[in-house]
């Protein structure tokens, strides 16, 4: 269980981050938020695959024009994305958006900055104030910009995050001075080790919450291994109230791996099924990779989070399937099923895929009726005897593992 900061709690739309609500989840669509059906075909699929906000550009009026008609049709709440224009802000909160994201980089007058607060402060809608590692270096002032450079050179770690937490500071004086504290705090870069500093620093020096993310990731491929790395990083060790994870790639990529992040942190409930699978070694004798595709692709049907595991022998098998609903161990030409360390099941390979699934589906359709619990109990799967060839009578099964020399393992002995 993981220990969570403490932070202020904001309500965007209905949704609470902060204050040990559950790390919500966020995603940003790609379309032109012009472009109305687009853009609302694309927040319904971020939400059906468990995106619980979403965020829009809205870099001119055409796009804040059509967010009375998104707002209408969007199942999650809409945040508007503004840069450059404050009077994008303005437009927006007047049409009831749900949240803003400020940039300091590029909002910076005064004026223009109280008069979002004001008007926020007036609907009840929060600010995310989200400072990007690219906006932080002085512009203006070429002296200064050049003393900056000369120290990000020298140490860029260090240096990055120091500009960063002092530009969020400097900021967040005209939110303390406007007494509005609904306010999300984001630090992002594109470096997993500057994400991961730049949090922590934000995370001891406010109380308000975190909006994580890493930016400019990268297609999913790549971009996966420096986003999970520190966010992971950072959810583990309580850090975080709200995550994007950011793709160049379809954003519902974006929510499948943020979903499956949390969940594996336990800081989700998984609400689908979970499916472990071995990673295949000179000891297998069928295509497991094609198999455990396919059971994947089969268990999308499937909406209770039974726990399903795909084996490629009986060597190590067991051992590492314990703790699974359903579990298969494949051999050669056969597979043996289990059902909560029960085996149930020994079919030829071609019945396989079949015979797991019925099981998967009858095994979540009593977890639905409350005859049993899943993942109720550390499974215990008793190392199933060694597999008979295909075609071998089903009751020519040998009663123990040692009673004859398995197919599968040659001499390995099973312990
Ligand atoms: S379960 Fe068997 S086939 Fe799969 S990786 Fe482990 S030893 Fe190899």
């Amino acid at each position: 269980m993981i220990d969570r900061s403490q932070t202020h709690q904001v309500d965007v739309g209905g949704i609470p981050i902060g204050g040990g609500a559950p790390v919500s989840i966020q995603s940003m669509t790609s379309t032109y938020t012009y472009d109305v059906e687009p853009t609302v075909a694309q927040i319904r699929g971020l939400a059906a695959a468990g995106c619980d906000l979403v965020r829009v550009a809205v870099p001119n009026k055409r796009d804040t024009d059509a967010l009375p008609a998104i707002l209408e049709q969007s199942p999650v709440p809409i945040i508007a994305d503004v840069h450059f224009h404050f009077e994008r802000a303005m437009e927006a909160i007047a049409h009831g958006i749900h949240k803003i994201r400020l940039n300091p980089g590029n909002i910076k007058d005064r004026t223009q900055v109280d008069r979002v607060i004001a008007a926020c402060r007036e609907r009840g809608i929060p600010i995310r104030v989200g400072v990007n590692e690219g906006s932080v270096v002085e512009r203006g002032d070429k002296e200064r910009r050049a003393a900056q450079k000369a120290a990000i050179s020298e140490n860029p770690r260090d240096q990055l995050v120091a500009l960063m937490i002092r530009a969020l500071e400097d900021y967040m004086r005209i939110f303390d001075e406007n007494d509005f504290h609904d306010v999300v705090l984001s630090l992002k870069s594109i470096d997993a080790l500057i994400v991961i500093d730049a949090y922590r620093a934000a995370a001891a020096r406010f109380d308000l919450p975190l909006h994580l993310g890493l930016t400019h990731a990268g297609p999913p491929e790549t971009g996966r291994i420096r986003s999970i790395a520190s966010l992971g990083s950072l959810l583990s060790s309580g850090i975080g109230d709200t995550i994007r994870i950011s793709y160049a790639a379809d954003p519902v990529h974006e929510v499948e791996d943020a979903k499956e992040l949390l969940c594996s942190l336990g800081l989700r409930h998984r609400t689908e099924p979970e499916l472990i699978a071995c990673p295949t070694c000179g000891r297998i004798e069928i295509d497991l990779i094609k198999l455990v595709a396919e059971v994947r692709r089969k268990l999308t049907t499937i909406k209770t989070p039974i726990k399903v595991a795909v084996m490629g022998c009986v060597v190590n098998g067991p051992g590492e399937a314990e703790g699974a609903d359903v579990a298969v161990f494949a051999g050669k030409g056969r597979g043996i099923i289990y059902v909560q360390g029960e085996q149930t099941r020994s079919v030829d390979e071609d019945e396989m895929l079949d015979a797991l699934y019925e099981e998967c589906l009858s095994f979540a359709a009593r977890v639905e009726r409350g005859e049993v619990e899943r993942s109720s109990q550390a499974v215990n799967i008793v190392p199933p005897d060694p597999l008979p060839r295909a075609h071998a009578p089903a009751n020519d099964v040998p009663s123990t593992a040692n009673d004859v020399a398995s197919p599968l393992v040659g001499d390995e002995k099973i312990e």
